[in-house]
């Protein structure tokens, strides 16, 4: 593995962050170039484009450095919006300020382009800060002019250009408050919708899609570090005759029943969800089949003492369980199939058990 790499390989908030980053430097480029056509077309002194050259390199070199060694971690916005933007503004004030008094509007699409990066990331008053502060540096390069370019300062239309930017950066910014609330709203309603998707719509507990999920995680973790897992698959017992007898409405119930029995004295590193059918899974992370078994009779022993008073208060459900503990090097299909296999064991024994892999 290289040593070093441009943008970071092993944390994508980072990787974004300087990934947008070059994008930005990819704009200022694209500046500087209008800074030289402005150049060679005589309203911007050489001297004031070697400045904006320096400058940027300077920004370039500390922007990346603050990004790739992680201290952009220490403020409140990582990416450093706010004070690229701020920079970016400040390299297009020592532009507008060698420019002749003619020609200075040129540059003020430019700082629009700045402010562009502020409009998806920042909100109102953060942007609103923004533009104020970028209206006051308009006013000290103004200030500037008067004291030492007096004759580039044209003081019928500068007011006039001064106040539209004003307007136009305070325009941006309740336009970027009402795309950072649009941004928000999605990544709510992306949130709920993940959610929802490895939901069970009948018991709420987690779906098959959410098992598979969280069983690559734990083979992951374990493949990293060795800590070891047990998966328990649980049946539930002659299920079949519950709905024939009492009905589907009533088999519901009960499965809904045994799922928060079943989630009753679990760990936040417990994985439980609704296999399929009357089928569930439990993943149980950190641990070995020792205290596996420990855990496993816990719903068993549960949901064989639950009066179900809302179907018939004569009804026993039961559950057989089958458990194995994931082994090195091994799929997690093998491991679901050597828990299989053991909850085959437990319902050919009479059911109403717990069977480990053998
Ligand atoms: P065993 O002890 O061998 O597991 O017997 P069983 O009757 O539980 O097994 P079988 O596979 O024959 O039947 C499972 C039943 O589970 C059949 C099916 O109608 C019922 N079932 C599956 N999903 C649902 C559901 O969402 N609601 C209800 N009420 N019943 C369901
Ligand atoms: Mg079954
Ligand atoms: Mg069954």
């Amino acid at each position: 593995m290289p040593l070093f790499s441009i943008i970071p390989r092993d944390n994508a908030p980072q990787a974004h962050r300087i990934k947008r980053y070059f994008l930005a430097v990819g704009t200022s480029l694209l500046v500087f170039y209008f800074m030289a056509v402005v150049h060679l077309h005589g309203y911007l002194d050489l001297i004031g484009l070697q400045w904006c050259a320096a400058a940027m390199l300077l920004l370039f070199v500390l922007f990346y450095v603050l990004l790739r060694s992680g201290l952009n971690l220490r403020f409140d916005d990582p990416s450093l919006t706010s004070a690229q933007i701020i920079s970016a503004s400040f390299v297009t004030m020592i532009a507008a300020y060698y420019t002749k008094s003619d020609a200075r509007d040129v540059l003020l699409p430019v700082i629009l382009m700045c402010f562009y990066f502020g409009i998806y990331r920042l909100d109102t008053s953060r942007m609103t800060t923004l533009a104020l502060l970028c209206s006051a540096g308009y006013g000290v390069m103004l200030w500037a002019l008067y004291l030492f370019r007096r004759s580039d300062l044209d003081m019928h239309i500068e007011p006039l250009r001064w106040w539209i930017l004003t307007v136009v950066l305070l325009w941006f910014a309740l336009v970027s408050g009402h795309i950072s609330r649009l941004r928000k709203e999605l990544a709510n309603s992306k949130s709920i919708m993940e959610s929802l998707l490895e939901r069970d719509e009948l018991t709420g507990v987690g779906n098959r899609r959410y098992l598979t999920h969280m069983l690559a995680q734990e083979k992951n973790r374990f493949d990293r570090t060795g800590v070891p897992f047990c998966v328990a698959i649980l049946d539930l017992d002659l299920f079949k005759k519950v709905n024939d007898t009492y009905g589907h409405p009533a088999g519901d119930k009960v499965l809904k029943t045994f799922s928060l029995i079943a989630q009753d004295g679990l760990r936040r590193v417990d994985y439980f969800g609704r296999y399929g059918g009357e089928e569930f899974m439990l993943i149980m992370s950190d641990t070995t089949m020792k205290g596996a078994l420990i855990k496993a009779e816990r719903p068993r022993s549960n949901i064989e003492n639950t009066h179900h008073a809302e179907v018939d208060p004569a009804l026993i459900q039961t559950v057989s369980i089958g458990l194995a503990e994931y082994r090195r090097n091994e799929t997690i299909e093998d491991v679901q199939k050597r828990a299989d296999n053991a909850l085959y064991r437990a319902k050919t024994k009479g059911r109403n058990r717990v069977e480990i892999d053998k």
